[in-house]
């Protein structure tokens, strides 16, 4: 198993644990979808592999990495929850678990999605995360960060992702096996978030999505705008494509009004593109980027859908 992307934070890893310089708790942070959980199973790997040679960590042939790769390795724990909250007894838990002693090695926590932890939880966690025993480490991950306490946030070292290339994303699409012909342009969709990207992909509904969404941008006719808001009210699932295809139209106008045709997301559509560029202004483009991403935003923290879909379809 290698990680694609992300080579800064893995790089920055490696020489910690290569010199045994690493602090003791990170906390990993980006966008849902990013990559936060299996950068942060890599590194725990990494930081449990026993081969000290000359090699990239995790080896992935030491007795360390296999039992990781079977999901025996016993110095690895993950905090997670199904469900709403990460509650007091699961940190307890890790508290106790924590105190004794490895036979050899270091033992690795990571607490997915720590944002869902109640507040007794990371008041429990506190004096773990700032003085654990010297063989353990704790990763979090997180899309919220700030709604972390801050006494937490002082506590953790923040490594935040950033959005892979398109190379990148073809690498993973790749390694999982995606036919890309002819759905290349898809991966420009996705902001560089692979989550989305591998989502687009998969999504069967995706060119008529698309269709129905540049319809609604390009046709000056009212009733289609109508029409619009109605076909999303409906299809719930057809809202995320809608918002990437959205958000890449926006782009591009923005593109044209620069003078930087070439850079396109569709540019089978270049013609549309340019008659939209010409019909807004610059500001008026710039705004409506905007008001995508806090409806992203608040989406994430259950807006009203029939709201949402409400402003993104304001003309
Ligand atoms: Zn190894």
């Amino acid at each position: 198993m290698d990680y694609i992307g992300q080579t800064e934070i893995i790089n920055e890893f490696r020489k910690g644990i290569k010199h045994d310089s690493l602090s003791h708790a990170f906390v990993l942070t980006g966008e849902r979808g990013i990559g936060k959980k299996t950068l942060a199973r890599f590194i725990a790997k990494a930081l449990l592999c026993t081969e000290n040679g000359d090699v990239n960590l995790p080896c992935g042939y030491c007795r360390a990495c296999k039992g990781f790769d079977e999901n025996v390795n016993p110095n690895f724990k993950v905090i997670r929850s199904d469900t709403k909250n990460i509650v007091i007894k699961q940190i307890r838990d890790l508290i106790d678990d924590i105190g004794v002693r490895p036979l050899k090695g270091r033992k690795v926590y990571v607490i997915e999605d720590a944002e869902k932890m109640t507040v007794q939880a990371q008041n429990c966690l506190l004096k773990t995360l700032e003085e654990p025993p010297v063989y353990a480490k704790i990763i979090l991950t997180t899309s919220n960060y700030e709604s972390l306490l801050l006494t937490i946030r002082s506590r953790v070292i923040r490594k935040n992702l950033k959005p892979c290339t398109i190379n990148e994303l073809k690498l993973i699409a790749q390694k999982k096996e995606i036919d890309l012909t002819g759905k290349e342009y898809i991966l420009s969709l996705s902001r560089g978030i692979p989550g989305i990207a591998l989502q687009l992909l998969a999504d069967k509904d995706f060119e008529e999505i698309r269709n129905e969404t540049l319809k609604f941008l390009f046709d000056v006719n009212i009733s289609s705008k109508l029409y619009f808001n109605q076909y999303l009210s409906k299809n719930k699932n057809a809202f995320d494509v809608c918002l990437s295809v959205m958000e890449s139209v926006y782009r591009d106008a923005l593109l044209v009004r620069c003078s930087l045709e070439d850079g396109l997301i569709n540019s089978d559509k270049k013609d549309n593109i340019l008659k939209y560029a010409n019909m807004h202004s610059t500001i008026d483009i710039t705004e409506k980027i905007s008001r995508l991403e806090k409806v992203r935003n608040n989406m994430m923290r259950n807006m009203n859908y029939q709201l949402a879909v409400d402003i993104i379809t304001m003309v």
